[in-house]
């Protein structure tokens, strides 16, 4: 990635010592340093979104206030699940994207954002659900936010968020969404969303595994139509291991089987008509 942008003056500013005093701290729970504020994520994302929003061409974000009501409804009862961190500090929040990508992301700060193509690709209102607490797990868990510090390193992110380095951070978000690069989830980072995924959905109406479903549908069909799938796998790495975990948390948990009660899939088929 591109660091040009770098103002190395600033970081000069930094006593060296309190640098090497944060190096050594060690990364609280959700694998972000301390001194890393959940206030950063907002920033960052706030700045995330604004550029979306205004980049049209790339973003459409689709105009149907019951479409997003709909999907902002399933947001907000998960964001209820005891085991969110920041349903408080983060404005938890969902646009529509108007294009065929069969695909769904996050960004910093309480933002997602789900394509069309995957609201018509999905089958039951609770394999979106579990799309909804996956983005969410990766937003409450602070992935990004670990990505970009593990890019970037400490003294840079310091620098960026120094409140006369606006700027800065506007060019920062800018390079971001050019490379995209902090949607492109660890292994490791998927498993922990699929896995609080199924941990948020245990305490609502849907059944929480039903993302492995949707895996399973995409696997099966990715072996005749690859090109369909391209983005979503690149930004969200998935094989039969996902399905394996989600397996045993059913086992671990004594989960009993889907049905119509907790899948909705006729109310799901209702909706998909509906935009
Ligand atoms: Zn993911």
């Amino acid at each position: 990635m591109n660091k040009s942008f770098v103002n190395t003056s600033s970081i000069l500013k930094i006593p060296l010592i309190f640098l090497l005093f944060i190096s050594f701290l060690s990364c609280d729970d959700d694998g972000v340093l301390p001194i890393f504020q959940p206030s950063y994520d907002k920033q960052l994302g706030q700045e995330l979104s604004v550029q979306i929003s205004n980049d049209t061409q790339t973003y459409p974000l689709l105009k149907n206030a019951t479409a997003k009501e709909y999907l902002q409804n399933i947001v907000d009862e998960i964001i209820k699940a005891p085991e969110i961190k920041y349903a408080k500090q983060f404005d938890y929040q969902v646009e529509i994207i108007n294009s065929n990508v069969i695909n769904a992301f996050a960004i910093p700060g309480g933002y997602v954002y789900v394509h069309l193509g995957l609201l018509k690709y999905l089958e039951s209102e609770a394999e979106l659900a579990a799309i909804l607490a996956h983005e969410i797990a990766h937003i409450d868990k602070r992935h990004s936010v670990q990505t970009i510090q593990k890019q970037y390193g400490v003294s840079f992110l310091v620098d960026l968020f120094m409140p006369e380095n606006a700027s800065q951070l506007t060019t920062f978000a800018t390079d971001l969404l050019t490379n995209l690069a902090f949607l492109r989830n660890s292994r490791e980072n998927e498993f922990e969303a699929d896995e609080y995924s199924f941990y948020y959905l245990c305490s609502t109406k849907w059944y929480p595994a039903a993302g492995k479903d949707f895996f399973s549908r995409m696997l099966k069909q990715s072996k005749t139509t690859p090109n369909i799938f391209e983005e979503i796998f690149s930004t969200h790495p998935t094989d039969e291991n996902r399905i394996e975990k989600l397996n045993k948390l059913i086992e671990a948990k004594g989960i009993a089987s889907a049905t119509e009660a907790n899948l909705f899939k006729e109310r799901y088929k209702q909706f998909k008509n509906s935009i």
